[in-house]
């Protein structure tokens, strides 16, 4: 994630905020220009504003918020001229929970700031949310309550009590998983939505069975085998986890994630000024090459350059305050060569 300043003040603020705290002013997130603006009403009363400040082409453009703001799940800008009500992401919601069932309100909450980070990473990436130019339907999500979490033809269906702290933990205990966050669901079932655009074709499936199986095995036979036996004991020499060992598409969608976790954490530490080497952590100045953009770089060698040190100073940090591993996972050869894979399509099907 960039950092993000007040288009008032020039404070620093956050992605989730709605108001600066050293001015006052309203804040809301442009997806035009992926940065956070501030505005002011046009009239008193009125859902209509003006950005002060920032810049790009509609920088002059009024802009209204979307629709799920009045429920604090939101804090996009949509422009005034849009036939939508809904901001680009919340767009994509197609069920969201009963919100007057108790708890649900704060469940789903986090679930659309889990969903925003998601969305400005795809944005940010270039990556088509309607399906592009293949024949994949646009993406759709279904956040309701105990139903499976999963994808399926575009929809991707989430259960928002992923949302409550012990329930997720209770989850990742009974699954013998390291780590659980709705960020990382998120970002697993993206994964096999672009699975259909970007893999699912002539001149890519085959390298893609190369790399991670045949994917036209059963499904439900692979994960049925999983959940009675488990991965096999030798899993990490191939696989970046061990669920990923249950079927070619969640090997695709664990490898995506993880490449997705990676090149945020990278974006986040450079915006910090923390610049990882394998020699370790330069701070700002003192580091004397030129900034590149995580999303648009070319070389995948560069990311993984960055990206071990980084991971390997943040468990050590994490430790150091006594919690666990702050990435607990080891990228073996074969979990590289899947991940530059990521690469080259992330690379290839932006638009
Ligand atoms: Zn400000
Ligand atoms: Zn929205
Ligand atoms: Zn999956």
């Amino acid at each position: 994630m960039k950092r993000f300043n007040c288009t008032a003040c020039g404070s620093r603020v956050c992605f989730e905020n709605t108001v600066c705290l050293h001015c006052g002013h309203t804040l809301g997130f442009d997806a035009g220009t992926l940065a956070m603006v501030a505005v002011e009403p046009v009239a008193p009363d009125g859902g209509l504003f003006h950005r002060i400040g920032g810049n790009g082409k509609d920088a002059a453009a009024d802009v209204r918020y979307c629709e799920n703001a009045m429920h604090g799940a939101c804090n996009w800008l949509v422009p005034d001229a849009a036939s939508t009500t809904l901001c680009e992401a919340c767009s994509h919601n197609r069920t969201i929970p009963n919100l007057s069932e108790t708890g649900r309100l704060d469940a789903w909450r986090e679930v659309e700031h889990a969903k925003k980070r998601l969305t400005y990473s795809l944005l940010r990436f270039g990556l088509p949310l309607d399906g592009g130019a293949s024949q994949a339907p646009p993406l759709m999500f279904d956040v309701v309550a105990q139903a499976l979490t999963g994808h399926a033809n575009g929809v991707i269906t989430l259960d928002v009590l992923e949302a409550d702290s012990v329930e997720r933990e209770r989850r990742r205990q009974m699954f013998a998983e390291p780590y659980r966050s709705l960020l990382g669901h998120l970002r697993h079932e993206i994964g096999h939505y672009y699975w259909m655009l970007l893999v699912n074709r002539e001149g890519v499936i085959e390298a893609f069975r190369a790399l991670f199986g045949d994917e036209q095995q059963d499904y439900q036979t692979a994960l049925s085998a999983y959940y009675a036996t488990g991965a096999p004991p030798n899993w990490a020499d191939n696989y970046v986890s061990a669920y990923a060992a249950a079927h070619p598409w969640e090997d695709w969608a664990e490898t995506w994630a993880h490449y997705l976790h990676m090149v945020d954490a990278v974006e986040t530490a450079e915006a910090e000024g923390m610049e990882p080497r394998a020699a370790g952590l330069r701070f700002g100045a003192a580091w004397p090459f030129k900034k590149y953009d995580v999303y648009r770089q070319e070389s995948f060698d560069s990311l993984m350059a960055r990206w071990v040190p980084l991971s390997l100073a943040l468990n050590n940090l994490s430790r150091s305050l006594g919690h666990g591993d702050f990435y607990p996972f080891v990228i073996s050869g074969a979990t590289r060569d899947k991940l530059a894979f990521v690469h080259r399509l992330i690379r290839a099907g932006a638009v």
